[in-house]
């Protein structure tokens, strides 16, 4: 009798810890189950809007527009000027933060073997305006709506971008991948992958995500954000300009 009296304690407590366990697990779910879905909320309403052609003035968050968004819409105020721009190699300029990182990252890459050169720097509103009509002459509105930004909306005129050349005039046309590299532009593509966030430096255009960005994919078009930003947004997997909507 004892013996029966025991096994049935036993078994009571098994199914009180188990009903337990189990509003527990139904819990838990039901909490992420509703969390995931307010993220999901919260994320719909702070994702950027589908791209479009417009001009509707960005805000210009931290010093020198550093995490402004720019895109086929958004465009810097008129007349806006970047602060502290100074001379960089190759007769380019940036601004005295995006200048300095920039040096700190091209002696590590030369230091791996990497050469990197800056191939366009800032660029003023005429410039832009000029490089604009240049590739709509060559190929047509479409084709230079894709890869080049109308003035006020480049973020070369940030002085905080870069595009990154290598020998001879060419540019990092090269997408990063897994393995050795094989060619100059394979080994900068996978050295800036592996080390630039590290210099605060992130790439705006990716390859397959012109829906979220706005523009083509382009391997040599980096953008100075610091160090801490930069970790954050490889942390994030989002596009920059995602990213930086969330600033906003
Ligand atoms: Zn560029």
């Amino acid at each position: 009798m004892v013996l029966h009296a025991r096994l049935r304690l036993m078994t009571a407590v098994l199914v009180a810890l188990s009903v337990q366990i189990g509003a527990e697990v139904s819990y838990a779910s039901q909490t992420s189950d509703s969390m995931q879905f307010t993220l999901g909320r919260l994320f719909r309403a702070s994702a950027p809007p589908p791209c479009k052609v417009g001009d509707a003035p960005t805000k210009m968050l931290g010093a020198g527009g550093k995490y402004a968004v720019l895109d086929t819409n958004l465009r810097l105020p008129n007349g806006w000027q970047p602060p502290n721009l100074i001379k960089v190699p190759g007769g380019h300029q940036l601004q005295r933060d995006a200048a300095s990182a920039w040096r700190r990252m091209a002696l590590a890459a030369a230091d791996a073997g990497v050469k990197l050169h800056i191939a366009s720097g800032y660029r003023s509103a005429t410039h832009q305006q000029t490089l604009f009509n240049r590739n709509v002459k060559q190929h047509g509105r479409a084709h230079a709506l894709k890869y080049l930004a109308r003035p006020g909306h480049s973020e070369h005129q940030l002085g905080l971008t870069v595009d990154i050349g290598l020998s001879q005039g060419a540019l990092l046309r090269a997408e990063p991948r897994a393995g050795t590299a094989s060619t100059k532009s394979q080994r900068a593509a996978n050295w800036m992958r592996d080390h630039a966030a590290s210099f605060g430096w992130v790439r705006s255009y990716p390859k397959g995500m012109q829906s979220k960005t706005c523009y083509g994919d382009e391997p040599w078009h980096w953008r100075y954000v610091g160090v801490e930003e930069a970790r954050a947004f490889m942390a994030s997997n989002l596009t920059l300009r995602e990213y930086l909507w969330l600033k906003r």
